[in-house]
């Protein structure tokens, strides 16, 4: 009987995620859609629940002015970056997404693995909105689980087919938290510089009509570079940010990887970790497949493989 044969303590979701922003590309439903086939094909019966965040942990990372914003429902010259609406509704699924990281981070740091089905929102900086990602629900996580001393370190290994710049701009002066990002260079946001940066064109420029970023060319790149971090740094917890968005069928994204290479991809890093003996926390990020049935599938494997690699420990090495 394994260790872990109850996976409601790895999972963290709130009903919450999925916010009403209108028309819009960013799928709010995803988070329902993953967390009902886990509940109708995994055996998850209950999963934890975020509750608000305090101050103390988001002042952390964001100040007190662009939080005040937040509150208020603000259009500000820190707000309007945002490519969301603001609404109450959508500042309380920002605010649940940061406290449901760090519940994941808990987790992890308990239990080996936790899957958020929400968060990775790598583009928010201290203070001010960008893309979709009004808090930085990571960087959240990464100081509240350094402040309660559970964790010294920390790694963030950002998958997401867009650089992860606001985490890597607000750890950039702070040796204990690494960041990597490996995403799409002729893509948005303007590049911040990561810890480490692994910036792949969706094209090659000498060829026209070349190869593209396929499951082979994009995992020759991350195999090497997780191995790396995780010798060179040795973090006491990994918080992975799993885009779904790398994938061939994204509209936001020029790489082309299959629903097998994302498997690989998740494997790669989560058996690395699993073999260092390293926590790992799931957070989702992006994901914007033309068919959001693709973007919940791969989401869906992140965990699943999680749960994988973890359940097939045996017990008497944990
Ligand atoms: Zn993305």
């Amino acid at each position: 009987m394994s260790a872990d044969s109850s996976i409601d303590q790895h999972i963290v979701y709130s009903t919450a995620y999925e916010a009403d922003i209108g028309a819009h590309v960013f799928p709010t439903e995803k988070f329902r859609g993953v967390f009902e086939r886990l509940v109708a094909e995994d055996g998850l019966e209950r999963a934890l629940e975020p509750e608000r965040p305090d101050r103390e942990a988001l002042l952390r990372v964001h100040t007190e002015d662009y939080l005040r914003d937040l509150e208020g429902g603000r259009h500000t010259e820190r707000t309007i970056a945002s490519e969301l609406p603001i609404t109450g509704e959508i500042v309380e699924w920002f605010m649940l997404s940061c406290a449901g990281t760090v519940l994941a981070c808990r987790q992890a740091l308990a239990l080996g693995w936790a899957a958020h089905l929400g968060g990775g929102f790598h583009h928010a900086f201290p203070a001010r909105a960008e893309g979709f990602c009004y808090l930085n629900d990571l960087a959240v996580g990464a100081r509240a689980v350094q402040a309660d001393g559970s964790a010294e370190r920390v790694a963030i290994i950002d998958v997401d087919v867009h650089q992860g710049n606001g985490t890597a701009a607000i750890f950039a002066r702070d040796p204990t938290v690494f960041t990597f990002s490996i995403h799409q260079e002729d893509n948005y946001p303007i590049k911040e510089r990561s810890d480490r940066d692994i910036g792949l064109l969706s094209f090659d420029p000498h060829r026209i009509g070349g190869p593209t970023v396929t499951d082979s060319v994009y995992l020759a790149e991350l195999e090497p570079a997780v191995i790396d971090i995780l010798d060179d740094f040795r973090p006491h917890l990994v918080l992975y940010q799993c885009g779904a968005d790398p994938y061939q069928h994204d509209q936001l994204g020029g790489f082309r990887l299959t629903l097998e290479g994302l498997a690989r991809r998740d494997a790669t890093v989560l058996g690395a970790c699993h073999e260092r003996r390293v926590p790992v926390a799931i957070t989702f990020g992006g994901g914007y497949a033309i068919d959001v049935a693709d973007t919940i599938a791969i989401h869906l494997e992140t965990v699943r493989t999680a749960r994988r690699i973890w359940t097939a420990e045996p017990q008497a090495e944990r």
